[in-house]
């Protein structure tokens, strides 16, 4: 497969030059062909899921296939109106002189997938790629290979090869092979920071654009006047879904002391109502991916004391969702993006103090703060910056398609989702139109004796 790359690259670049992926039809009927390989492929989707990581159907519906399905509904509804010229202001200068902004197609565009969302977040960019007119390389994760198996079978169903194609293999050797021949007109990358260097690189060489989608440790404030028992229901569902391998999920939580026994009692009290007392056996509790991130994740509960769980199975993949106690800002659990279900509390007394600690992991991808006082709501989030936030809440506003999704410095550049998608696989074009009746002599040479008039108009 690897050696015929080149060519189908090759393939995919004439594909879009022939001009088929352009109008508005061939979109629509793209995507529509989308939509219904992928609910023919529900329950595949769902025992790969399962396979991969132990996601229940429930899970996987409102964060892989369900999501992908109102992203595509979403798409369907404005694409139309998207894709209209926009009219805009002419200044004087321009007079009489009419101005519009085009959304023109990139051309062939590359989407690189991690693991822990493998459907969810290789093809919601694809559905702004296509809604674009671009044609697509995929690249999935290597280390979901069921839902990676099955995402192959969706995709060879409904495209042909030189518009949208489906590349497998290691990342590091199958991307560089790529990327380092072929110039693609975005790549469009989500995975870690680490990788997400390495990316930003290659394009560098070729100056190709690039969206990165990174990770990072994202803080939860849980202000003195927070409602304790939502905050905890909140943080509790966030972070342990898909067994904390989130990227948005709250890394750690700062809790203002006078609420801290309040809130660990009451994150306790959610942990076993929502996955029992026995999590290993719980159908809504995952398991971690590979023996890596087993590995990985383990070490974190050495970092401070245990508060609740810290049971694990390396068999099975299984660590129980874990509350840490940590007071040492240099230990790696404060250090790293934990990415699996150990959640440090720490408690703070004033605002300077918990601002000093998330400046130590500075633009992280989300900031959640608890608080039912607006004006702290505001201080807060004027304090942190953060690629997106939510208040009283915590990961939900990247279900939301009128929301940009995206991080800021280490945590990523540029976002998607809804309209937000189709602008990162746009080109914005620029047109004036002049008319012909109209000339008048001041704008030609020789200019003498005109600086006046100049100044006037150009202000
Ligand atoms: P990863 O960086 O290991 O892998 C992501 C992709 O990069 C894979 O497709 C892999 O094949 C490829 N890759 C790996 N090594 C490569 C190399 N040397 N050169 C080129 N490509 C290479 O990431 P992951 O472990 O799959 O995902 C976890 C990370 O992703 C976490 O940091 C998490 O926060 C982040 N993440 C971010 C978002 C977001 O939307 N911002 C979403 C999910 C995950």
């Amino acid at each position: 497969m690897h050696t015929e790359l080149p060519d189908r690259l090759i393939a995919l670049r004439r594909y879009f030059e022939s001009g088929i992926t352009k109008p508005y039809a061939f979109r629509k009927q793209q995507l529509l062909a989308l939509k219904k390989a992928v609910i023919a492929h529900e329950q595949q989707i769902y025992d790969a899921l399962y396979a991969d990581l132990k996601k229940s159907k429930e899970e996987c519906w409102v964060t892989e296939n369900g999501f992908l399905l109102a992203e595509l509904n979403d798409t369907l509804n404005h694409l139309q109106r998207w894709m209209e010229p926009e009219s805009v202001a002419t200044n004087l200068l321009n007079m009489p002189s009419s101005s519009r902004v085009l959304r023109e197609p990139l051309g062939v565009v590359l989407a690189i997938g991690p693991w822990n969302y493998p459907l969810q977040l290789l093809f919601t960019p694809m559905v702004g790629a296509i809604a674009a007119g671009n044609c697509v390389v995929l690249k999935p994760s290597e280390f979901a290979p069921a839902t990676s198996l099955v995402m192959q079978q969706i995709i060879e169903s409904a495209f042909p090869k030189e518009y949208i194609l489906y590349v497998t293999g290691d990342g590091a050797t199958v991307i560089p092979a790529m990327m380092q021949t072929f110039s693609f007109d975005h790549v469009f990358y989500t995975g870690s920071t680490a990788v997400g260097r390495i990316i930003y690189k290659m394009a560098a060489e070729r100056l190709v654009p690039v969206t990165l989608e990174l990770g990072g440790k994202s803080p939860c404030v849980v202000e003195s006047d927070a409602s304790i028992s939502i905050a905890a229901k909140r943080i509790t569902m966030t972070t342990f879904s898909n067994a904390g391998q989130m990227c948005v999920a709250p890394d750690y939580v700062l809790v203002h002391a006078s609420q801290k026994t309040a809130l660990v009692s009451a994150l306790v009290n959610k942990i076993q109502q929502f996955f029992g007392d026995n999590p290993a056996t719980s159908e809504n509790y995952g398991k971690m991916i590979n023996e890596k991130q087993f590995d990985r994740v383990i070490k974190y509960v050495t970092d401070g004391t245990i508060l609740h769980g810290g049971r694990y199975h390396k068999e099975t993949l299984f660590i129980e969702p874990t509350l840490l106690e940590v007071t040492k800002m240099d230990s790696a659990v404060m250090k790293e993006e934990i990415f699996g279900p150990v959640l440090p509390i720490i408690s703070f007394n004033t605002m300077e103090e918990a601002l000093a600690i998330i400046a130590l992991n500075p633009n992280p991808l989300a900031f959640y703060i608890f608080t039912s006082n607006t004006e702290k709501e505001k201080q807060w989030l004027g304090a942190v910056p953060s690629g997106g936030a939510c208040v009283n809440n915590a990961s939900w506003h990247l279900t939301n398609p009128s929301l940009p999704f995206g991080g800021r410095g280490f945590s990523g550049t540029g976002d998607y989702h809804g309209k937000y998608s189709f602008e990162t696989f746009s080109h914005r074009k620029a047109v004036m139109k002049t008319p012909t009746w109209f000339d008048p002599w001041i704008k030609y040479p020789p200019f003498n004796g005109r600086l006046g008039l100049f100044k006037w108009l150009i202000k």
